[in-house]
């Protein structure tokens, strides 16, 4: 299949990606990679009258250090995350995440900012993002908004962005002093997980944050059993008391998800400095 018949138009800068926006009233998708829209442009599933293209935006590409906090431009590129091309990234445990989605290909076009706006619940940084707290900034005509990511996704494909509105920059924790883990089953490498969890502490004072992802909608917060958990060796870890916690978080899941979910967390939570799983 081919797409419809769209214009195409390279926006120039940020408010004139905003002002192609707003003419279209609803009728206008941004592109950024292209990797998630072109295929639904193919098959038909997004039929806008116009494509608003972000690749000549370069201000959305940029690094800034920001107190404890990395400001990461929407048009980043997986790759460009994975290489750690700007100092701040060198350390940071997003290169661990990047290096996992799909191929090299696609990450050399896939942004930052569009895995967030599509929202597919089985994606990675929707999961490992919600994890780190991170943030997301907003812009339209009527002005900026950070949101933080935790809510901004409402459903699968679906967010909380105006049809005005675009997402210019994420906020993310530096994570100098963090702890984390993140971990997904696939397939096969490259594909859509099945399963995924993510683990992180911002810093020794920060509270743990337990995600389960690649679910049917937004990825799942267990706060009240990361609270349980307490600190690495605090209690004894049995993947039976994970496949419950994880149960118990999501009844309407059969046993198989339960596991492979369970799994997943136990595995986020050894890289992120548990100790190993009691028999
Ligand atoms: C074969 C294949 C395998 C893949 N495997 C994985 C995987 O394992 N893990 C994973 O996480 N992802 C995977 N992906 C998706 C990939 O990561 C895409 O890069 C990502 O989903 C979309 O990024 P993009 O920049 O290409 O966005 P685009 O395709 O250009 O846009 C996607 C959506 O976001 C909107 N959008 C784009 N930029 C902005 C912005 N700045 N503000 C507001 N809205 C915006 C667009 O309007 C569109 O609705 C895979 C894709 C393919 C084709």
């Amino acid at each position: 299949m081919k797409a419809a018949a769209f214009e195409h138009v390279d926006a120039a800068d940020v408010q004139d990606a905003l002002r192609l926006l707003a003419s279209a009233a609803g009728r206008a998708k941004l592109m950024a990679g292209g990797q998630s829209l072109g295929p639904m442009l193919n098959l038909r599933l997004s039929r806008p009258q116009s494509v608003v293209d972000l690749s000549k935006l370069a201000a959305l590409t940029s690094v800034q250090v920001q107190g404890q906090d990395l400001l990461l431009g929407a048009r980043l590129t997986h790759a460009a995350i994975e290489d750690g091309r700007h100092p701040a990234l060198a350390a940071h445990p997003m290169r661990q995440v990047a290096a996992g989605i799909a191929y090299r290909a696609i990450r050399n076009k896939g942004t930052l900012g569009g895995s967030l706006a599509h929202a597919d619940p089985a994606a990675d940084w929707v999961v490992a993002l919600v994890a780190m707290g991170a943030a997301v900034c907003l812009q339209s005509p009527r002005g900026e908004r950070e949101r933080p990511l935790e809510g901004f996704m409402q459903a699968a494909y679906t967010t909380e962005l105006a049809d005005d509105e675009l997402i210019t920059a994420v906020r993310v924790p530096a994570m100098t002093d963090g702890r984390w883990g993140y971990y997904k089953f696939c397939r096969k490498p490259g594909e859509f997980a099945d399963a995924s969890a993510a683990v992180c502490r911002v810093g020794p004072a920060a509270p743990w944050r337990l995600v389960l992802g690649a679910l049917d909608g937004p990825p799942l917060l267990l706060s009240a059993f990361a609270q349980e958990l307490g600190e690495p060796g605090a209690a004894s870890l049995t993947l039976s008391r994970l496949r419950n916690a994880v149960a118990a978080a999501l009844p309407e899941r059969d046993p198989i998800d339960h596991q492979l979910h369970a799994v997943c967390l136990a595995r986020a939570l050894a890289q992120a400095g548990w100790p190993a799983l009691a028999a």
